[in-house]
C-alpha cells in the first residue's frame, strides 16, 4: 500500500543540463503510471530519482507521505527492472530469483524456496528453474528478471524500458504479462517507455513528458481524446494525428480554416469545442485522427488526390493530399466500410471531428 508523491521535482546535472524540470504528480496505491516521451526527455532520470539512484536537486519525493529525498536506494524498498536485465549467468533461474532475498538475509531459506516457487508459478517458469540464463529464450530471461524484482514483494515497482530488446511479438505478450503481474502483486508501479503503444496498453494513467517537462497526465482515453497540446496529440496514437495548418477566415458569416494551398474547412462542420474562440486572421492547426476522416459526398466534402494505400487486413490506410504542395494526410478505413476502387485517383472526404491548436501548439 504505497502512494508516491512528487512535488516540483528538479534534476540538474553538474554539466548544467536540466533533465527534469518542476515535475509534480501523485500516484495512488496499486496504480500503474506509465511515463512516456521521446528519447532524452528525462524519463529515466525521473525514474532513477524515484528509485534513489540519482540525487534530487530540488523538490520533494514522498512515499506514503514520508519524504524520501535522503533515504538510500536500498531502504526505499523498490524493485526495478531494466532494459538490460543483467541475470547472473552462472546461477540458474531459481538462484537468480532467490538472489535478492538471500542478499537481504531477512528470510529463512525454506521461506525463500517457497517464495521462488510462488514467483516461478506466477511467471510460468516452474519448468525452467534449473536452467542457466543462456539456456532460455529472450522472453523467458525477461520473465526471470521480473521474478527477481517481485520476489521481495517491494512496495514500489519501477520499470525502465524493460521490453525494448524483445521482438514485436514477444513485446506484445510481455505487455499483457506485466499488466497482469502488477495487478496480481498489487504494488504501485511506474513504467518508463518511449513507445506510445506500450503506454496506451499498460498504464492506468499515462504521463507524457517533453524536454524535462510534464505535458499531461491522464487515463489513456483522456490523453487520446483530449490532448492538451499538439505535441501530446501527435505523440499518442498510431498512425499519428493529422495536422492541417491554416488561417482563420470568414466568408458569408461562416468561419473557415483556410489551408495555405486553398482547401477550406468550415469550423462548424469540424465538431470541435473551444475554450477560447479562434480569432480572425490567426494561424491555427487542425488536428484530426485518421479514423475521423471519412469518405463523403456531402456539400462540405473536400476533393483530394490519393497518394498511397496500405491494406492491413482489418483496416486500410489511405494517404492523400488536398493540393500537390500540401501535407499528406492519412485516413483509416475499417474493413466493411465503403471502399474505393483500385484505380480511383480522387475522392471526397470530410473531417468528422477535430481539435484546433494555436500557433504555439496549445489547444484553443
Ligand atoms: P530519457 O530516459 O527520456 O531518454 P534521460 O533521463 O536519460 O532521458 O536524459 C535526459 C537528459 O539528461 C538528456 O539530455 C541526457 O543527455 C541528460 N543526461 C542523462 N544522464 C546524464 C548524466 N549522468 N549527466 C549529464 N546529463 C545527463
Amino acid at each position: 500500500m504505497t502512494t508516491i508523491t512528487a512535488e516540483n521535482l528538479v534534476k540538474r546535472y553538474e554539466c548544467g543540463t536540466i533533465a527534469v524540470s518542476d515535475i509534480s504528480f501523485e500516484i495512488a496505491t496499486n496504480e500503474f503510471l506509465v511515463i512516456v516521451g521521446p528519447s532524452g526527455c528525462g524519463k529515466s532520470t525521473l525514474l532513477r530519482m524515484i528509485a534513489g539512484l540519482e540525487e534530487i536537486t530540488d523538490g520533494i519525493l514522498k512515499f506514503d507521505g514520508k519524504t524520501m529525498n535522503n533515504v538510500s536506494a536500498k531502504d526505499r524498498d523498490v524493485g526495478m527492472v531494466f532494459q538490460n536485465y543483467a541475470l547472473y549467468p552462472h546461477l540458474n533461474v531459481a538462484e537468480n530469483i532467490a538472489f535478492p532475498l538471500k542478499m537481504r538475509k531477512e528470510m529463512p531459506s525454506s521461506k525463500i524456496n517457497d517464495r521462488v516457487k510462488e514467483v516461478a508459478e506466477m511467471l510460468e517458469l516452474t519448468n525452467y528453474l534449473n536452467r542457466k540464463p543462456k539456456e532460455l529464450s529472450g522472453g523467458q530471461r525477461q520473465r526471470v528478471a521480473l521474478g527477481r524484482a517481485i520476489a521481495r514483494k517491494p512496495r514500489v515497482f519501477l520499470f525502465d524500458e524493460p521490453l525494448s530488446n524483445l521482438d514485436a511479438k514477444l513485446r506484445a505478450q510481455m505487455r499483457i504479462e506485466i499488466t497482469r503481474l502488477q495487478r496480481t502483486v498489487g504494488s504501485t508501479g511506474i513504467y518508463v517507455t518511449h513507445d506510445q503503444t506500450e503506454a496506451m496498453t499498460i498504464g492506468d494513467r499515462i504521463a507524457v513528458m517533453r524536454d524535462g517537462k510534464m505535458q499531461q497526465i491522464g487515463t489513456p482515453k483522456e490523453i487520446y481524446d483530449n490532448p492538451t497540446n499538439e505535441f501530446v496529440a501527435g505523440f499518442i496514437g498510431s498512425p499519428s494525428m493529422n495536422f492541417i495548418r491554416g488561417v482563420i477566415e470568414m466568408q458569408s458569416d461562416i468561419l473557415f480554416v483556410r489551408e495555405e494551398h486553398g482547401a477550406k474547412y468550415a469550423l462548424d462542420a469540424l465538431n470541435c469545442s473551444f475554450q477560447k474562440p479562434p480569432e480572425l486572421g490567426k494561424p491555427v492547426t487542425i488536428g484530426v485522427r485518421p479514423e475521423n476522416i471519412i469518405l463523403s459526398n456531402s456539400d462540405a466534402a473536400i476533393s483530394v488526390e490519393i497518394v498511397a494505400k496500405e491494406f492491413l487486413g482489418h483496416e486500410t490506410l489511405l494517404y492523400f493530399r488536398t493540393h500537390p504542395k500540401s501535407a499528406t494526410l492519412c485516413s483509416r478505413m475499417m474493413q466493411g466500410e465503403r471502399q474505393i476502387h483500385s484505380d480511383q485517383k480522387n475522392i471526397s472526404i470530410e473531417l468528422q471531428s477535430a481539435l484546433i491548436f494555436d500557433a504555439h501548439g496549445n489547444r484553443l
